[in-house]
């Protein structure tokens, strides 16, 4: 564990977390609006994600990241959710709120905000298929039935998976008028196109181009890949190939943590600058 400091301190917690572009994100956040704090990365041993953030709370911590693979127990650690944690299982962000930890889930509101800004494609009224039913797919399908997609379908590997996720967010695909069910992989391929097609799935780590055929994209759809870097780049060729505009999730990341930032300092910092210098800052091969 680090020193402690005066500055109030902020971390991403994960294993691994070497790669993590949140400092670099939050430092520039913390340049652009004026506030002082250190943002670091710390590695959690698999089985002591409880104590570290218990450690660091000790230290001066006010506020953390999570990260694979902690993100479903990032809420049974805190006094407190969001509703949004509350409905996804899983949290991203946690905020020191007197000697209590708040949990919240900011991984939809970023992809949301990417996909509606950054991409300038409306959700209402689309056909949106999710890929994907781990941590991250938990994370953002509350906020995208909020938007009042016409349908959502979501297919996942394990199907089971995807089933459970599905069942989960029933009762708020119903609040919001959107069609929700859960499919195979195989089978999404038959219910397309798709309007948006979102890879939430940890595919493109292992090279593969994209988990469902390309029946799910119609001429101009949006296909997101959750995933950045190098990484995308299969996903990006695959769903370019198909006539689809192709996104990786880099400005979903930018957006997730303006929300924790937003959460943890009361100010909100603008995106579109960051996201372009961290762009820049990739191509470059940092
Ligand atoms: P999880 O480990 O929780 O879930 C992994 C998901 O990927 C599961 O649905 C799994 O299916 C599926 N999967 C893994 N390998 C394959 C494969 N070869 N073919 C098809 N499906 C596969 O990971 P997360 O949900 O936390 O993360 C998923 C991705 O999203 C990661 O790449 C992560 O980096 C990225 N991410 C990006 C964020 C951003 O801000 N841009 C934020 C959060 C995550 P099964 O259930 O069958 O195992």
């Amino acid at each position: 564990m680090p020193l402690s400091t005066a500055l109030d301190r902020y971390a991403v917690l994960g294993n691994p977390v070497a790669h993590s572009r949140s400092p670099y994100i939050h430092q520039r956040f913390a340049l652009q609006t004026g506030q002082q704090l250190v943002y670091e990365r710390l590695l959690c041993p698999l089985d002591g994600f409880a104590h570290t953030v218990q450690q660091f709370a000790q230290a001066g911590g006010r506020g953390c990241n999570v990260t694979v693979p902690f993100k479903f127990e990032a809420p049974a650690l805190a006094q407190r959710c969001t509703p949004r944690a509350l409905l996804a299982g899983a949290a991203n962000v946690l905020v020191l709120d007197g000697s209590d930890w708040l949990a919240d889930n900011s991984d939809g509101e970023g992809l949301v905000n990417d996909i509606q800004q950054g991409a300038g494609v409306a959700l209402a009224g689309r056909a949106v298929l999710l890929v994907g039913a781990g941590g991250a797919a938990a994370g953002v399908l509350g906020p995208l039935l909020e938007q009042r997609p016409a349908r959502v379908r979501v297919c996942n590997r394990s199907p089971d998976k995807a089933n459970t996720l599905v069942l989960r967010h029933a009762a708020w695909a119903a609040q919001h008028g959107v069609e929700l069910a859960a499919c195979s992989l195989q089978a999404a391929a038959q219910q397309g196109p798709f309007s948006v097609v979102i890879n939430a799935t940890a595919s493109s780590l292992q090279g593969g181009a994209s988990p469902v055929a390309p029946a799910v994209l119609g001429a101009g759809s949006l296909a997101v890949d959750l995933m950045y870097g190098s990484a995308a780049a299969p996903w990006l060729a695959w769903a370019q190939a198909h006539g689809a505009h192709a996104r990786d999730g880099l400005g979903m990341l930018v957006e997730q943590a303006a929300a924790a930032f937003a959460l943890w300092r009361g100010v909100r910092p603008a995106t579109a600058p960051v996201l372009q210098a961290l762009r820049q800052d990739i191509a470059a091969g940092h």
